[in-house]
C-alpha cells in the first residue's frame, strides 16, 4: 500500500497530526520506536494554557484551547480533562503590574480572565502562603492527561485508516525512511514529529533539549483547585541558558498534585537530579507550605524540544523535498498539538490555514533555507 505521509513519532504531536491528516483522506503511517506518548508527552504536565509572550504564541495557544474544549470537553473522563483554570500568582507590585498587562492582552483576544486582589486570591486558594499581592485567574485554561489523549487521537486516526508501525527511524532516504532493523518504507512525504530528538534525523534543526523534572503526590482532593503558576515563571521559562525552577502546581482529577517544574538546557541524561529536584520542591513549598507534609509518590524527567525562537516549526522543510516538520514545541506541545495538526493539514491540503501560518513556517530559519538545497 502506498503511503502519502509517513509520520516519525507517536507523541501528542505525531498522534494529532495523524488524526488530522487521516481526516483529510490521506494514507498515513506512523512509525514509533517505543510506546505511543512515551516521550515528552508522558513527562509533561498536561496544562492547556493560553500564553502570550508574543502574538504568534497567543494565536496558536488560544486556537488550540478552542480545539481542546471541543475534543476533550466532549469526553472529559477519557482525556482526564478538567477545566480548572489557571491562577497566575503575583508575589509583589511588579508582578501585579505584569498580571494587569497580561489581562489586557488576553481580554483583547477575547479570553476570559479576572484580576484578583490578595483577599480574592486567598478565597480561591487558601493554601497559598501569606503575603502575596494577588493574581490573574484565566478561567478557560484546563488540563488533560497527555499520554491518554495521544492514545485516543492515534486510535481515532487508526479508525480513519492510519497504520502504526513499531520501529526506529534511522535516516530519511529522500523517498521515505530507513528503519534501524534495515527495513525501508517509501512515502510521498515524511513528517518529522519526534520532538527533542528530531535533530538526530535533521542536524540542521534549530532545536535544543530542555530537561524538566516533575513530582506527583498521593491523593489530596480539594487541597488546590486551580493550576497555580507564579508570574515569575515567565522569566525563568524563557531564559536562554542556565538551570531554573519555577512554581507550577496542578490538581489532577484524581486528587493527586503534580509539582513542577525545572528547566535545564542541553541536558539529555534523563536521570532525576536530587539537587535540582530539592531546589524545585523548596521553591514550590515557599508558595504552598502544606506541600512539605504531603507524600510524594514518584518523580521523573522529560526533554522539551526548544526551538531558538520559542515557536514550533510547522510545515515543509525549505530545502529538503518532501520532508515536513512538526517539532520544536518546547513546554507547550500538549496545549498546541491540536492547532499544530490543523495548520499542518491545511498546508498539505493546499487550503488557507485557520490562523496566519507564517510565524510557524520552518522557512523562517535561514539555516534551513541554506542547507541541503
Ligand atoms: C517536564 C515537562 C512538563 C511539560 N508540561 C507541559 C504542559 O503543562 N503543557 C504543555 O502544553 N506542554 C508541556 N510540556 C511540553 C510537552 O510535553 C511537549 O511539547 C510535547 O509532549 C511534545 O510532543 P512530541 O510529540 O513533539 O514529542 P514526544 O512526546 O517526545 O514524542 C516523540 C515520539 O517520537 C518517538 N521517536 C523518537 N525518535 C524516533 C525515531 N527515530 N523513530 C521512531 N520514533 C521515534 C519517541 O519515542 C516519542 O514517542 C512539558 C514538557 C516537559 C518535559
Amino acid at each position: 500500500m502506498s503511503i502519502d505521509v509517513l509520520i516519525v513519532g507517536a507523541g501528542i504531536i505525531g498522534a494529532a497530526c495523524a488524526d488530522a491528516l487521516a481526516a483529510e483522506g490521506l494514507a498515513v503511517t506512523v512509525v514509533e520506536r517505543e510506546a505511543t506518548g512515551s516521550g515528552a508527552t508522558a513527562a509533561g504536565m498536561g496544562h492547556l494554557v493560553v500564553m502570550d509572550d508574543n502574538p504568534a504564541e497567543l494565536a496558536l495557544t488560544a486556537y488550540s484551547l478552542e480545539l481542546w474544549r471541543q475534543l476533550a470537553g466532549a469526553d472529559p473522563v477519557a482525556h482526564e480533562y478538567s477545566g480548572c483554570g489557571t491562577l497566575w500568582i503575583a508575589a509583589d507590585d511588579e508582578e501585579m503590574a505584569a498580571a494587569r498587562a497580561k489581562q489586557i492582552t488576553l481580554q483583547a483576544h477575547g479570553i476570559a480572565c479576572e484580576m484578583l486582589d490578595a483577599t480574592a486570591l486567598y478565597a480561591h486558594e487558601p493554601q497559598l502562603r501569606p503575603g502575596l499581592s494577588g493574581g490573574l485567574r484565566v478561567s478557560d485554561d484546563a488540563i488533560v492527561y497527555p499520554p491518554k489523549s495521544a492514545a485516543l487521537l492515534l486510535a481515532r486516526a487508526q479508525r480513519r485508516g492510519t497504520q502504526v508501525c513499531n520501529g526506529k527511524v534511522q535516516a530519511l532516504t529522500g523517498h521515505g525512511v530507513l528503519l534501524a532493523d534495515g527495513r525501508e518504507l517509501r512515502a510521498d512525504k515524511v513528517l518529522v514529529a519526534n520532538g527533542s530528538v528530531s535533530v538526530q534525523l535533521l542536524p540542521e534543526l534549530p532545536i535544543r533539549p530542555k530537561k524538566g523534572h516533575i513530582v506527583i503526590t498521593d491523593r489530596y482532593p480539594g487541597l488546590i483547585r486551580h493550576q497555580l503558576v507564579e508570574l515569575g515563571y515567565i522569566k525563568s521559562a524563557h531564559a536562554a541558558s542556565g538551570d531554573s525552577v519555577a512554581f507550577n502546581l496542578q490538581p489532577r482529577p484524581t486528587g493527586q498534585l503534580l509539582i513542577g517544574s525545572s528547566r535545564q538546557f542541553d541536558v539529555t541524561d534523563k536521570a532525576v537530579e536530587p539537587a535540582i529536584l530539592a531546589r524545585m520542591l523548596a521553591h514550590a513549598a515557599s508558595f504552598v507550605p502544606a506541600l512539605t507534609d504531603l507524600h510524594a509518590l514518584r518523580c521523573w524527567t522529560g526533554l522539551r524540544a526548544a526551538s531558538s525562537d520559542g515557536l514550533p516549526l510547522l510545515g515543509p522543510h525549505p530545502s529538503r523535498p518532501d520532508v515536513w516538520l512538526a517539532t520544536g514545541h518546547e513546554g507547550l506541545g500538549i496545549t498546541t498539538s491540536l492547532a499544530s495538526a490543523k495548520l499542518l493539514a491545511a498546508q498539505m491540503a493546499g487550503r488557507p490555514a485557520p490562523i496566519p501560518i507564517t510565524p510557524y513556517l520552518p522557512a523562517r530559519f535561514r539555516q534551513l533555507r541554506l542547507q541541503h538545497g
